[in-house]
């Protein structure tokens, strides 16, 4: 009857450092086969516990910008410490013709870029309920602890906040399974919307009401 694009959504969450994207992301992807997240490329240092090509793939700047000259990127951001982030290009196109969903977690410069490319993108900003819990979640996980870093850190994520009014949701995540169900709900119901109706295929209304009529489950009186 009702024939709606069966092909995926392009949809971006960022947020500032230790909001909880990665992890939120982590979480529905185990939840949802048809949902895919493709690896960035980064030119920062590995930090302990990541590994090559589940965190990133992990290049020189050299590499990185090498591969910017030859267009592999579908966008890239030199985010902080002058590192460079950016997304395959050439994975993502390839996804994008399987109809799964596609989550980048990438940060507002790049989901501006992405934006321009495909203006029907899925913005979601991930929110951490105060500065003061960012601030908490950075001492716990404790893999900076300079000050400088730290305030780059947090000058980048007062930076991020301004582009908020450019996203289409916000999350904030105080409750780890609640802000995965919000963003689980928000991919569904972009899935309904009225504008990925290709085609409306209802029997013609003459024709049903005279079945209506004739139909022996219903009594004139
Ligand atoms: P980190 O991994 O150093 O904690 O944070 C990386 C930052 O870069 C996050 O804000 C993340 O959203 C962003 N990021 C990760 N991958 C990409 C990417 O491919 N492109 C862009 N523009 N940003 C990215």
């Amino acid at each position: 009857m009702i024939k709606t694009r069966d092909t995926g959504n392009l949809i971006i969450i960022s947020g500032p450092t230790c909001a909880g994207k990665a992890t939120v992301i982590r979480k529905l992807l185990e939840k949802r086969e048809d949902v895919v997240c493709p690896i960035s490329y980064t030119s920062r240092p590995m930090r302990p516990g990541e590994i090559e090509g589940i965190d990133y793939y992990f290049i020189s700047k050299e590499h990185f910008e090498q591969k910017i000259k030859n267009g592999d990127f579908l966008e890239y951001a030199k985010v902080r410490y002058g590192q460079y982030f950016g997304t395959p290009k050439k994975e993502v196109e390839d996804l994008l013709k399987t109809g799964k969903d596609i989550i980048l977690e990438i940060d507002v410069q790049g989901a501006a870029q992405i934006k321009k490319l495909f203006p029907e993108t899925i913005l979601i900003f991930i929110l951490a309920p105060s500065m003061q819990e960012l601030k908490r979640r950075i001492i716990e996980r404790g893999a900076e602890k300079k000050i400088d870093q730290i305030i780059d850190r947090f000058k980048t994520a007062y930076k991020e906040l301004n582009a908020l009014n450019e996203y289409n949701y916000v999350v904030v995540n105080d409750n780890l399974d609640e802000a995965v169900e919000k963003v689980n709900s928000i991919l569904i119901s972009e899935k309904c919307r009225v504008d990925r109706i290709e085609k409306l295929d209802v029997q013609n209304q003459e024709e049903f009401m005279h079945e209506l009529l004739i139909d022996k489950n219903f009594s004139k009186e």
